[in-house]
């Protein structure tokens, strides 16, 4: 295997004049800094260099400043204390496995990531699932998570370990009302866990407002960082619990380790993913205030796809997020009759150098406009209606 090999379809999608649509890597492309600091961290360890010895933990390192940028990234996020690990998803399983035990239920949402439903199963729980409307708004029911818990209270005499909302879903990008839900926990004792993994980083998000216990992000898809860098932040109560350090004793030599954190092995991202997270977070505490702006060119852009015959947007309008799904009734109807099946939207949107739409999908696709220019997302909206009129498609 040679590198050339690893890199051919990453350069396809990388040039500079590519348009790359994909919902994951819109809020994961690095800022000029964190390339830098890419390189310049890249060797192993290259955190680890002044650990101090009396405290040997990554959250305490002064030089380079991980200790300021932990307690910078907990106020930005409106909570007492932030933590860097692997992934989102890591970070809700450590959050999980800390606050309850083998067997315990966890409330979610049913537009959760997989990953989540992977954490619970892992953290050898269970799940009992709020609803949502389904077709074509697919809205999580939030008041739901009150009879959701009493149900848990009902069937096992305790309350659930947490009930988890994903603020914003992979599926149809609709924003839920983590406000509701986090009155509702407040009101049962519940620790709530926020995904926001499509949220902090590009959007404002603010814990203490919204009544969140924990919040769980992801760096790679959201705060313009390497893979892989998840968020793990939450009020001082939680870390009491979800940050215990070790208790365990050699048996044969009595040794300990009182300093580290439990949950985290430890240390987590002690090299250049962490580097290139630090180096864009200026970057990311002042691109959330453009929120508004990336909101208005989403809308526009999903306002020109429906002039295009047999397309709606899924999803609750008008959109929240910049991440959209879209049912084509007219772009399926012309991959019923195309040589190249549902393929040909793909070949077509690759000619005019757009990236991202999966590779055969017509009926349902999704994509994110998350830090195009205007010119982008109209040179984008006009590629797909050139096509569909090229296809004999109505276009409004
Ligand atoms: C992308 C995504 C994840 C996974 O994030 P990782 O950092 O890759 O673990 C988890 N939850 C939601 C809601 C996501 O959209």
């Amino acid at each position: 295997m040679s590198l050339e090999r690893f890199r051919e379809i990453r350069r396809e999608v990388h040039e500079d004049e590519v348009i790359n649509l994909n919902p994951i890597q819109r809020g994961g492309v690095l800022t000029p800094a964190a390339r830098r600091a890419l390189v310049e961290f890249g060797d192993g360890y290259s955190i680890c260099d002044r650990c101090p010895p009396k405290t040997p933990r990554l959250d305490m390192i002064e030089r380079p400043p991980v200790k300021s940028f932990y307690e910078e990234l907990a106020k930005f996020l409106g909570l007492d204390v932030a933590r860097v690990v692997t992934r989102c998803r890591e970070a809700m399983f450590i959050a999980l496995y800390m606050l309850g035990d083998r067997g315990g239920y966890v409330v979610l949402d049913s537009l959760a990531h997989y990953s989540t439903y992977l954490a619970v199963e892992l953290a050898r729980m269970k799940v009992k699932e709020v609803p949502n409307t389904g077709y074509p708004e697919f809205r999580v029911e939030v008041e739901k998570y009150k009879e959701k818990i009493e149900e848990v209270i009902d069937e096992t005499g305790d309350p659930p370990v947490a009930a988890v909302l994903t603020h914003v879903d992979s599926y149809y990008g609709n924003l839920a009302d983590a406000k509701a839900v986090g009155e509702i926990c407040k009101r049962y004792g519940v620790p709530f866990i926020l995904n926001a993994a499509y949220t902090a980083g590009v959007m404002p998000v603010n814990g203490k407002e919204l009544g969140v216990d924990v919040l769980v992000s992801s760096g790679h898809k959201s705060w313009a960082a390497s893979a892989p860098t998840g968020i793990l932040a939450m009020t001082e109560e939680m870390a009491q619990r979800i940050l215990k350090t070790s208790e365990i004793k050699g048996d044969l030599t009595g040794r300990s380790f009182p300093v580290k954190e439990l949950g985290l092995l430890g240390c987590t991202v002690m090299g250049a993913p962490l580097a290139t997270l630090i180096a864009s977070f200026p970057d990311v505490v002042e691109r959330v205030k453009r929120w508004s702006e990336e909101l208005e060119k989403a809308r526009h852009f999903a306002s020109e796809m429906e002039k295009i015959e047999g397309t709606r947007l899924l999803g609750v309008k008008p959109k929240m997020h910049t991440l959209m799904h879209f049912e084509s009734m007219g772009f399926y109807k012309v991959s019923q009759s195309h040589k190249r099946r549902g393929f040909f939207l793909y070949d077509e949107l690759k000619k005019r150098k757009i990236y991202g739409i999966q590779p055969g999908l017509t009926k349902h696709f999704k994509l994110n406009t998350y830090g195009l220019s205007w010119d982008q997302v109209r040179y984008v909206a006009s590629a797909f209606k050139e096509i569909a009129e090229k296809y004999g498609l109505e276009v409004v």
